[in-house]
């Protein structure tokens, strides 16, 4: 097939993982025989530094003609004043809404190999593989809010409308007939009107999913249970913060933030995946960032986007591979056991493919 990729590799180690998974969707595209055209474009504090926007309306054009966007990461001590007009960030939330990007993916699962960088005992990591699909336009974060200057009362709100709950509700049913059949909607029911609507909704939507086991848990007891019970849950579907709390508490369960990936869609096949991490300008430059987030970013949009499930699942299966062989970058290493570079590893997985 023949697929259109925006690149934006942003800031920090953005560039070096970026450069790092195009090489992996090239072996990729050699491999099966497809065509993967890309067309690299800014975002963040260089998109800042160039044109003094950090998503530049080129950018948004570029991304409209193309079939998924792989971003890498932005930010950095540079652009982090808080008084700055602009601040690299604001190019995230505005590219998300710009593509009615609505629903955000993240799959948490844990190695076995890196139990030993995760603060829970091993017998509780076992079989833990969870997606938590959290609503991303909608909720606490985007309700009206007063902000009144100094002493004043401030407030925020929380808002869904039944059509905003029924398509995020959608995705994470779609997804568990895809797994193992089980659905957990998370809410705080028994506090707050919104998510009593939330909880009404999802039930109705349900009725689509026979053969979806459904289950609904507050909000409160979901952080318990991550860390109590992670491997008993398959897929979690929650609101805007309720889901950046719980994806944040669960991403402990990978052994570095550098593993995770996650996918942000809208109703049809577009995407925008990029690693959970930040732009880790602690190392940038380094050559030792972990280009796993990147890669496994890179097989959901293979997954999603392109309809390229066996590709998906053979990047993930060389990742896998590659652990399993021993190799570690810097993040993941065993106490004084020997690390690889972002190209090394690179290469390795290039080479399982
Ligand atoms: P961070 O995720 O960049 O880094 C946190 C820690 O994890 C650092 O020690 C870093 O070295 C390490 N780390 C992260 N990714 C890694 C990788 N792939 N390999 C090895 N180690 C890795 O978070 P931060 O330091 O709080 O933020 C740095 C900048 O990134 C800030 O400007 C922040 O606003 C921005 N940020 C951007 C995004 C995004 O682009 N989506 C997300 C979070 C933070």
């Amino acid at each position: 097939m023949k697929a259109n990729i925006m690149l934006l590799p942003g800031d920090g180690i953005g560039p070096e993982i970026l450069t790092a998974a195009v090489q992996v969707l090239d072996k990729v595209a050699s491999k099966y025989g497809h065509e993967f055209a890309y067309n690299e474009q800014l975002i963040g504090g260089i998109a800042i530094d160039k044109t003094g926007n950090p998503l530049p309306e080129e950018t948004l054009r570029a991304g409209e003609q193309s079939d998924a966007i792989l971003l890498a990461s932005v930010g950095g001590p540079k652009w982090s004043d808080p008084s700055a007009p602009v601040r690299p960030e604001q190019g995230l939330l505005k590219i998300r809404g710009h593509f009615g990007l609505f629903a955000n993916l993240r799959p948490v699962k844990t190695y076995p190999a890196l139990a030993q960088h995760v603060p829970l005992r091993p017998d509780l990591l076992e079989g833990v593989d969870m997606l938590i699909v959290r609503e991303l336009t909608g909720g606490l974060y985007f309700g009206e809010r007063k902000e009144q200057g100094d002493g004043a009362d401030s407030y925020d709100t929380m808002y869904y409308s039944v059509p905003e709950v029924e398509r995020v509700a959608h995705v994470a049913f779609k997804a568990a007939q895809k797994r193992r059949g089980k659905l957990t909607s998370v809410d705080k029911a028994n506090v707050l009107a919104s998510m009593r609507l939330w909880r009404r909704t999802v039930v109705k939507v349900a009725e689509d999913y026979a053969d979806v086991e459904l289950d609904h848990v507050l909000v409160d007891a979901c952080a318990m249970y991550l860390m109590t019970r992670p491997a008993s849950f398959d897929v979690i579907v929650a609101e805007n913060m309720f889901g950046d709390i719980l994806s944040d508490e669960a991403s402990v369960l990978a052994g570095s933030l550098g593993m995770l990936p996650s996918a942000s869609l809208g109703s049809g096949t577009f995407g925008l995946y990029e690693p959970v991490h930040g732009s880790a300008p602690d190392i940038a430059g380094k050559g030792i960032a972990n280009p796993i987030g990147q890669f496994l970013s890179a097989a959901m949009m293979l997954r999603h986007s392109l309809n390229l499930e066996t590709e998906a699942s053979a990047v993930e299966a060389a990742v896998d591979a590659v652990l399993d062989d021993g190799a570690r970058t810097a993040d993941i290493a065993v106490k004084g056991g020997a690390t690889v570079g972002t190209a090394e590893f690179t290469q390795a997985v290039i080479a399982k493919l």
